[in-house]
């Protein structure tokens, strides 16, 4: 982004979304980057998407895209999604939300020739400039103030556009802490007051919300001052737990994976009220796993080499390194402990030192040969497994078939 003399702003689009603007400002309409693009370009961050929004309705734009590829999906909220040079360019005719009665989804959405009411349907002041060569920024609401003050505000009452949509409630408090804002007075009362309208949003959607709150700059800060809100959409988690949190996220470094994050806000649950508690979000099975694999193992403390190798035959040969910061983080081990475990991860991989089934110098097959049937079979190959983990047979095949009946049981 830069500015020019006259103080009007250019913001450097990608070539898709320059087509795409050109193409319906050629057939006679307006067209305009919008939303999140416009505040991240602002911003001095690379956007994650381009939105355009236009006064052209649904069937003009699948007429001025016709020779393209395009998306059709969201054709009935206005949305033609054009993908270009492996872009996804979404396009959507100026809008006004109907009215809100389930508090999540607008009743009907009626098009509309003027941008003005397309900003005014958006959430928050830094969501809703626009901005088109030529034009410069659209800013109705003062986003461009707001951004330099850092703070989240929303276009209009907070509480009727939190009553309208709940999921704003999380949207304020994620944008807070990934953009390293602050909600202003009436913003952050309206997200207390209203927390229960999160009742009504989709699981799915608030897990999506949650996750990049919690990878946020801020996170640590807002888990602190929202506790209640956090706590509401993650029960049985009690204020307290989440605060305690916050103090432990505060020494977070950015680069932590998600897992990690999610075990530190439900380290005060057992495992299995954890699990619980997760699966009300409905992560997928391998987020969900991931989280797991931490929580159940936080109290197994063993930095040497068979402790890391049993992390890594139940985890993966990665998991090592993320449980050592899991561990040190929440004070289980110190520094010295987390550099152990990740040399000793280090060295078995360097050497390749058997630390799963599949590493096994014999398998099943050879057992069976042998006389083994049923659970016995399992049974021994892991007896056998962790003999070779502890250094107790080496693993070689005379060795291990010699053992096989040691191993049994
Ligand atoms: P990012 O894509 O970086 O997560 P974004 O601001 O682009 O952030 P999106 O969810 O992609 O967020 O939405 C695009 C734009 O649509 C927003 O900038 C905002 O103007 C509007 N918007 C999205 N969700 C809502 C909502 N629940 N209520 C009102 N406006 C919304
Ligand atoms: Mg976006």
């Amino acid at each position: 982004m830069s500015r020019t003399d006259d103080n009007s702003i250019a913001i450097p689009l990608p070539p898709p979304v320059t087509f795409v603007m050109e193409r319906l400002e050629a057939s006679g309409f307006h067209a305009y980057a919008v939303g999140g693009c416009v505040r991240d370009a602002l911003m001095g961050r690379i956007p994650g998407d381009y939105d355009v929004t236009t006064d052209a309705r649904p069937e003009e734009m699948q007429h001025i895209f016709a020779d393209c590829r395009v998306v059709e999906t969201g054709l009935k909220h206005g949305t033609l999604t054009v993908v270009r040079d492996g872009m996804n360019v979404e396009t959507t005719t100026y809008r006004i939300d109907g009215g809100y009665a389930d508090g999540r989804h607008p009743d009907a959405v009626t098009f509309t020739d003027r941008l003005a009411d397309d900003l005014c349907r958006r959430d928050f002041t830094i969501n809703a400039m626009a901005w088109a060569p030529g034009q410069g920024i659209v800013d109705l609401f003062g986003g461009e103030e707001d951004l330099r003050a850092k703070r989240i505000r929303c276009v209009g009452r907070a509480s009727d556009r939190f009553s309208e949509d709940g999921l704003r409630i999380l949207r304020a408090l994620r944008f807070a802490s990934v953009l390293g804002f602050a909600c202003d007075e009436e913003c952050r009362a309206a997200v207390t007051d209203g927390m229960h309208l999160l009742d009504r949003i989709s699981r799915e959607r608030i897990y999506a919300e949650l996750t990049k709150l919690l990878g946020g700059v801020g996170a640590a800060r807002i888990l602190g001052e929202y506790a209640p809100v956090i706590a509401h959409v993650l029960p049985p988690l009690a204020e307290e737990d989440v605060r305690r949190a916050s103090t432990v996220f505060a020494r977070m470094t950015a680069d932590l994976p998600t897992a990690v994050r999610y075990a530190v806000l439900l380290d005060a649950l057992d495992t299995e009220t954890a699990a619980k508690a997760m699966d009300t979000l409905k992560p997928s099975k391998d987020e969900k796993r991931a989280v797991l694999s931490l929580l159940s193992r936080r109290e197994t403390v063993d930095t040497g080499s068979y402790g890391v190798k049993c992390l890594m035959r139940d985890a993966g040969d990665a998991f090592p390194a993320v449980w050592a910061s899991f561990a040190f983080l929440t004070g289980r081990i110190d520094a010295a402990g987390a550099a152990a475990v990740r040399r000793a991860a280090d060295e078995i991989l360097a050497a390749d030192e058997c630390r799963n089934l599949g590493g096994l110098a014999i398998d099943g097959r050879d057992l069976a040969l042998r006389g083994f049937t049923g659970p016995a079979i399992g049974e021994t190959l892991a007896a056998l497994l962790d003999a070779v983990m502890r250094g107790k047979i080496p693993n070689e095949r005379d060795a291990l078939l010699a053992n096989r009946e040691a191993g049994h049981g």
